[in-house]
């Protein structure tokens, strides 16, 4: 569903994504982890077009996404992304966060798109804040009217990154139940996460990068368990 070939990207002299060839297919959880800077979020932020790439090709769903124009925002919509803070829009109550998107870009009616907004609440658990502004709800709160707000698009694949470091250590299993019913139902998912309790539960694949390349590939027990790279080791040994 997602396919990354030989992408290269540069900011000034940093080489920061060293041909990246990635694979996602369809109904799939990746995780990906490493060190910081490793470019991590370079490449959500590519495969989502929020950051130009100089060469190779990204293509969700067949389609490479344009870099900018009309359709871009179509597509881009096919991509849901989820980001360490919130950005939920502050003037706006949860229900309208949820009900813009659906409504601006794709042409949904007001009342089609608050029935699915609802749905979409009550399935991250937080249908009661519905008329509520982001200030009043909590950060873990706020996280799953996020990814709410995201599956309202109806996107084929959702990116998060780092989704629950920005949370209090007590609201951070709340998103990741979210995270992992998702997964269940079957969604195709990249995931930037350091939470090995979700990769091991949720995760198909996991990917790690450093320096800008992809270093290793591989099941979540196998990479925890056996990973292959001294890089790989070095970076388990400080986080375990
Ligand atoms: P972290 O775990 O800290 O989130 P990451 O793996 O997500 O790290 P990136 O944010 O993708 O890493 O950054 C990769 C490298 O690119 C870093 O060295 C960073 O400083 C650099 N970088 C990121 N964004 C820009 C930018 N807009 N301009 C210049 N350099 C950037
Ligand atoms: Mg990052």
């Amino acid at each position: 569903l997602v396919v990354v070939e030989h992408v290269n990207k540069h900011f000034g002299d940093l080489h920061v994504l060293r041909d990246i060839n990635l694979t996602v297919d369809r109904g799939e959880v990746v995780v990906v982890i490493g060190p910081s800077g490793g470019g991590k979020s370079t490449l959500c932020r590519s495969i989502n077009r929020l950051e130009p790439i100089d060469d190779g090709t990204i293509k969700v769903d067949g389609k490479e996404l344009p870099k900018e124009g009309r359709e871009l925002a179509k597509l881009r919509a096919d991509v849901g992304m989820v980001f360490q803070s919130f950005n939920l829009f502050a003037h706006k109550t949860i229900l309208d966060n949820v009900t813009l998107g659906p409504v601006k870009v794709r042409k949904s009616g007001k009342q089609e798109a608050e029935k699915h907004a609802m749905e979409l609440l009550d399935r991250v658990g937080i249908a009661n804040q519905a008329q509520k502004y982001p200030a009043q709800l909590s950060g873990g709160q706020q996280q799953r009217a996020a990814i709410a707000r995201s599956l309202a698009m109806r996107p084929k694949v959702m990116l998060f990154d780092e989704p629950t470091s920005a949370l209090d250590p007590e609201m951070v299993n709340e998103v990741l139940d979210v995270m992992t019913g998702l997964a269940r139902d079957g969604m195709t998912m990249i995931v930037v996460t350091h939470e090995m309790g979700f990769a091991r539960r949720a995760a198909q694949k996991v990917v790690f990068m450093a320096d800008g390349q992809i270093v290793e590939e591989n099941t979540p027990d196998e990479f925890f368990t056996n990973a292959r790279t001294d890089r790989a080791k070095d970076f388990l040994s400080k986080i375990l």
